[in-house]
């Protein structure tokens, strides 16, 4: 069990997400992997049984902002991209905000 779970869109809103997306993994790279082997995009198809799941374009967001985003700013992701490219994007965000805050205490003085 996973600590922080995202609440899990799911039904008319999830096709709705699926189909803006060819009903395919919408990463072009986020995650890590470049996909080239099938035209620079994940080729995971939403299927019965194994969907994808709809995530903001910037899968790191925090679940509050991501919560409040429009249906149609979201992706749909499968989950293997989907937990990579969260996890990067934490990365990213926890090192800019790390020089932020460097910034910031060097303005006081
Ligand atoms: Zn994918
Ligand atoms: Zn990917």
């Amino acid at each position: 069990m996973t600590a922080h779970r995202r609440p899990r869109i799911g039904g008319p809103l999830l096709d709705r997400v699926a189909a803006r997306c060819e009903r395919r993994c919408a990463c072009t790279g986020r995650c890590g992997n470049r996909h080239t082997a099938s035209g620079g995009r994940c080729e995971r198809e939403h299927r019965a049984g194994r969907p994808l799941i709809a995530a903001p374009a910037d899968p790191s967001m925090p679940d509050a902002e991501a919560a409040r985003l429009p249906v149609e700013q979201l992706l749909a992701w499968c989950g293997d991209c989907l937990a990579k490219a969260a996890g990067r994007g934490r990365a990213d965000r926890a090192h800019r905000d790390a020089e932020h805050d460097a910034e910031q205490q060097f303005g006081l003085f």
